[in-house]
């Protein structure tokens, strides 16, 4: 059982991450892309290589952070997600199903299902 599942690992996620991190808090952040859109670049041929990015060298620290500490980062995708007593149960293709006392959404345009917001 996680203090806290955070599922995303864009920029908001990652945020949520660094939070668990300097809280102590067990957790785990579960994500597809790491690094997320803050990483994409804007493919405005020439210009893209010499593009500054503040966010983007941000969320580059952050997953250094995040995946030089072990088990605290998961590459998989949740399916559902739901209530389940004082907690959560979050379901993963490829780890099952996991438990957590709190739940971490963070979604640009994906839905998950059992997510209700934000
Ligand atoms: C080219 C470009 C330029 C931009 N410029 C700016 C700018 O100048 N200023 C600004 O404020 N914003 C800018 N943005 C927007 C900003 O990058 C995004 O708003 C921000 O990165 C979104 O972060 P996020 O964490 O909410 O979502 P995302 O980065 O979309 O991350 C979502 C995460 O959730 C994961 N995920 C989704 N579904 C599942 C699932 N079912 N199971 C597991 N993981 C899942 C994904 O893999 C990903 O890790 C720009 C975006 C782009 C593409």
């Amino acid at each position: 059982m996680y203090d806290m599942i955070i599922v995303g690992g864009g920029a908001a996620g990652l945020s949520a991450g660094m939070y668990a991190l300097s809280k102590q808090l067990s957790f785990v952040l579960i994500y597809e892309d790491l690094g997320g859109k803050a990483t994409w670049g804007q493919q405005l041929e020439p210009h893209d290589d010499e593009e500054y990015r503040a966010g983007s060298e941000t969320v580059r620290h952050f997953v250094q952070q995040l995946t030089a500490l072990p088990n605290s980062t998961m590459h998989d995708y949740v399916t559902h997600m739901e209530r389940v007593g004082a907690g959560f149960h979050v379901t993963t293709r490829e780890h099952g199903v996991l438990q957590s006392v709190t739940v971490v959404c963070n979604r640009s345009h994906t839905v998950y299902p059992g997510c209700a917001g934000r």
